[in-house]
């Protein structure tokens, strides 16, 4: 069987998360957010773990040099023989060469890139309640019922703060800015597929399964949804 190297491209208020921790656990391979596999890199003390720290210490933000590192680290691993959903990564046109020469002689790169206009993915960010104590977003997304208090520890959910706005608006303008010339880069790939983020989450997470069998062949014997 082939494996699903797969790589998730959307700006934060996409759903990109949820959706690319679906198809992680729906195909049995792990989903790697570089955010996630940064923090796991720092705590194991490994040697660009101590560099990434050192740098995040110093109040710097960690170069395509610390992030390729340690995506190769984790590409490494044996987990990922039958696949894996990149999420966050790659960010730059840098990243996304060194991605393709991480994967020489695998199987290809599917990439699927969720599309959500600028001015929805603005009021989704706005709207989104955080939890007072961990800072975890919740509700306001999708369309989707707000959740009473904090699906991670319970805590209150709250409104953004004015600053806390300013920097969710700074975050996702660098986004739009950087991912750019990426979509450039992926788009003429026969393996490349734009999904409609506007719709709801389910309906978006059909059509992420319909664009993957399309480019990928589907399971063995599968013909659902390939129309
Ligand atoms: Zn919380």
């Amino acid at each position: 069987m082939s494996a699903l190297n797969l790589v998730m491209l959307g700006p934060p208020g996409a759903g990109k998360g949820t959706q690319a921790e679906r198809l992680a656990r729906a195909h049995g391979i792990p989903r790697i957010s570089t955010g996630d596999i940064l923090r796991e890199a720092v705590a194991a003390g490994t040697e660009i773990g101590r560099l990434a720290k050192a740098i995040v210490d110093r109040g710097e933000l960690v170069g395509d040099g610390v992030v390729i590192g340690i995506v190769q680290e984790r590409l490494d691993r044996d987990d990922v023989r039958r696949g894996f959903v990149l999420d966050g990564f790659p960010r730059t046109v840098a990243q996304a060469q060194a991605l393709d020469r991480m994967m020489d002689g695998a199987d290809p790169l599917v990439v699927v890139d969720i599309v959500v206009p600028e001015d929805e993915l603005v009021r989704r960010l706005l709207t989104r309640m955080v939890c007072e104590s961990c800072g975890a977003t919740a509700g306001g997304m999708d369309g989707g019922a707000t959740p009473a208090n904090c699906r991670k520890c319970g805590g209150r959910l709250v409104q953004r703060s004015d600053d806390n706005k300013r920097v969710v608006l700074e975050r996702l303008r660098v986004y739009l800015r950087e991912t750019k010339p990426l979509v450039e880069y992926y788009s003429a790939r026969p393996t490349f597929r734009s999904i409609d983020g506007t719709q709801a989450p389910d309906c978006v997470a059909s059509a992420l399964v319909r664009a993957i069998q399309e480019v990928d062949g589907g399971p063995p014997g599968s013909e659902e949804g390939r129309r």
